[in-house]
């Protein structure tokens, strides 16, 4: 018998391991695991000031029984024969390339995914999964820079763990692989708001696509035009996202945080700041606080800017460990951080937390967000408040 008993531990768990890096399309590929690497790198050293940030940095492959869940046999076999191979094949029509030990490295990262789940469930308390958010893939294919999905199968595991769950996807891309994953599932409720198909890959996710048989009305697309910002991110969460979770009652909530929605991203066309994340993050955390005895898993995402990529998801692990507001965005970058940032992201450094000079004028406004709301009412058959 223990002479005390157990002590509820209700830190976050952020989870990093490197060898997520070894997820890798090599040189001149748009996706680069090492901006989260850097993000995990910063993190660290300003975690301590929060105090309330327990690290996982081992985590092992998934194996088959575990992407079986989600992924078609023939795809996963056709990923490990590409993953021994020398030559560089592809995985998909022209954005996915396979390289040697990717189903490994992709294998890994659905892991760290699932693990997020587990620490989420047994701690009641939030899990960050840095290396996570590869929602493009589909049960029988690569997409979109994206092998095998973690967050389907993470989704696929907090079904198994709590019964139902809710999946938001802030990522600037709409997250078709999970989306359709699930569609006819009632126990998903998947809201995903992104810049619109006909501007951006991967061209789904308009407000009619809203789930068949079971799961009819529980897929949630608000789709944005391209220059639509923080406005458009945290009205449309109040408005839409918040009244959905209040219906659905989640016992466990997953947020899919790409990063490149973020103002200056090079691959998408959105104005969001980290102010803007920051906020509906601080709004979530206190929802599953509040509803979900705490059980929130954030996973990492897109994001093709080293410095918003970086310096966003280190936020977001600051945020969840009990620092609501964040670092100051005047206050400086530590000088070590900034050297090794110059290295690896072979980029100059940002100096500081700030980034309110990237966002250009925002296209959106009240008729832009009621013409919106209006179609996605009709499609869904139900009404939403009409203002914040
Ligand atoms: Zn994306």
């Amino acid at each position: 018998m223990p002479d005390h008993p157990a002590v509820a531990d209700h830190r976050t768990t952020v989870i990093w391991d490197p060898r997520f890096l070894d997820y890798n399309f090599g040189p001149g590929h748009p996706f680069v695991m090492e901006y989260r690497g850097l993000a995990a790198h910063l993190l660290r050293e300003i975690a301590p000031i929060s105090g309330g940030v327990r690290w996982q940095t081992e985590v092992p492959v998934a194996d088959h029984g575990t992407l079986i869940r989600f992924h078609r046999e023939e795809y996963i076999q056709l990923v490990e024969g590409a993953s021994n191979l020398e030559r560089r094949v592809w995985l998909d029509s022209g954005d996915t390339p396979a390289f040697p030990g990717c189903h490994d490295a992709a294998a890994r990262i659905v892991q760290g995914s699932i693990a997020a789940v587990h620490a989420a469930t047994e701690h009641s308390a939030p899990a960050l999964q840095l290396g996570g958010g590869l929602h493009h893939a589909h049960r029988d294919r690569a997409s979109g820079f994206c092998i095998y999905n973690d967050v389907a199968l993470a989704v696929d595991e907090a079904c198994r763990k709590v019964g139902k769950v809710a999946y938001v996807d802030i990522d600037a891309h709409h997250g078709d692989g999970v989306m359709y994953g699930f569609y006819a599932r009632g126990d998903v409720l998947d809201i995903d708001i992104h810049q619109d198909g006909s501007s951006l890959f991967p061209g789904t996710g308009d407000v009619d696509e809203t789930g068949v048989e079971d799961g009819a009305g529980l897929k949630v697309n608000l789709p944005l035009p391209a220059g639509a910002g923080d406005r458009a991110l945290v009205s449309l969460f109040h408005r839409v996202v918040l009244p959905m979770l209040r219906e659905y009652r989640p016992p466990l909530v997953i947020l899919q945080h790409g990063v490149d929605g973020h103002a200056g991203d090079p691959l998408a066309q959105l104005q969001y700041t980290r102010a803007g994340y920051a906020e509906i993050l601080r709004e979530l955390l206190s929802y599953a606080r509040s509803n979900c005895a705490g059980r929130l898993v954030v996973t990492g995402g897109g994001g093709y800017d080293p410095a918003n990529v970086a310096l966003t998801l280190a936020r977001v692990g600051e945020v969840l460990g009990g620092n609501p507001d964040g670092p100051p965005l005047g206050a400086a970058l530590p000088a070590e951080w900034r050297d090794s940032f110059a290295v690896r992201a072979k980029s100059e450094a940002p100096r500081h937390w700030s980034d309110e000079t990237r966002a250009t004028s925002e296209t959106w406004s009240p008729a832009v967000e009621q013409s919106l709301v209006d179609r996605l009412e009709s499609s869904l058959g139900r009404r939403f408040p009409r203002v914040r």
